[in-house]
């Protein structure tokens, strides 16, 4: 599921710049496998840090280390939770190391894409056959210091994603359809309770009336790997009120997928989580709409 990504920017406002940033798991089916900590270990600058159940290899400070494997460790307790949470505990795999390499350099991060046949201009991928999270956490400058960290970590949360849910339920996560995979890694990219980036991103779904089509566009067999920023909100949005409104039959379908994959993905989830028309569409929205605007005390 490689995505495709523009060229980064240099000095735009971060809103913007987070909308256009978001990357999805890489897979790329290889006889041979290249496992990206073999090839970056030795090289000059980049620094193994093992803590907590984390092998983070990078070349970025100490404080940003630090940070990074909060972040690590933070969105696999909230994923290990919602694991729990929607019954799965007893058909996923326990925990194991996660193995992440952190960027400074844009360059570096593409060179290490191309290693792995991954679309260079990725900036945060899940390289699923070797299991590994390649992301980066650019330069922090004085005039977008908060901006930049917030791009490296939502990078970070959105790729852990994918990998924790393919070490912990490999079949659901190999299986399920790219929307929702897509939905829960935009869920978990956030650490408040409403994505508020991804929200925004809404708004020509709300402007064109297009919610249904463009989820129903998702779900067909022949839906695009590379998603727009349009679709990555829409799969947010529609994975956010499941995980809200439906986390028991959302377990169910997930338990289900781990028996058997369905044929029909569309007809399989509308029978068992929820029917997505134009009414649930308007639900959707509104809530976003209004949780939007009105982000709940102490987020
Ligand atoms: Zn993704």
């Amino acid at each position: 599921m490689p995505t495709n990504l523009p060229q980064m920017r240099q000095t735009l406002p971060a809103t913007a710049l987070v909308v256009t940033l978001f990357v999805t798991a890489a897979a790329v089916t290889q006889e041979h496998v290249t496992h990206p900590f073999d090839h970056w270990q030795d090289k000059p600058g980049f620094v193994l840090t093992q803590q907590d159940d984390i092998a983070f290899l990078s070349d970025l400070d100490a404080q940003r280390v630090t940070l990074a494997i909060h972040e690590i460790s933070t969105t696999r307790a909230r994923i290990n939770q919602l694991i729990d949470q929607l019954g799965l505990n007893d058909i996923a795999t326990p925990p194991n190391t996660l193995h992440v390499i952190g960027f400074r350099h844009v360059n570096d991060l593409r060179k290490a894409a191309n290693l792995i046949q991954t679309r260079s201009s990725a900036l945060g991928l899940y390289h699923r056959p070797s299991g590994v999270v390649l992301y980066l956490s650019p330069p922090i400058t004085e005039q977008f210091r908060e901006q930049m960290y917030n791009i490296g970590a939502t990078l970070l949360r959105h790729e852990t994603t994918h990998q924790i849910l393919d070490q912990r339920c490999q079949r659901i996560a190999r299986r399920m359809p790219v929307w929702l995979a897509e939905g829960l890694a935009c869920y978990f990219e956030s650490n408040k309770s409403v994505n508020n980036a991804r929200a925004d991103d809404i708004a020509p779904t709300l402007a064109a009336g297009n919610f249904v089509k463009t989820i129903h566009d998702l779900w067909s067999p022949d839906a695009p790997a590379n998603l727009t920023a349009e679709q990555y909100a829409i799969a947010w949005a529609t994975t956010n009120h499941a995980l809200h409104n439906a986390p028991e039959k959302l377990g169910r379908y997930l338990r289900a997928l781990h028996e058997r994959p369905p044929a029909d993905f569309r007809k399989h989830f509308e029978e068992t989580v929820m029917t997505i028309d134009e009414s649930l569409a308007h639900t959707i929205l509104t809530d976003i709409r209004r949780l939007a605007c009105d982000p709940p005390k102490g987020e």
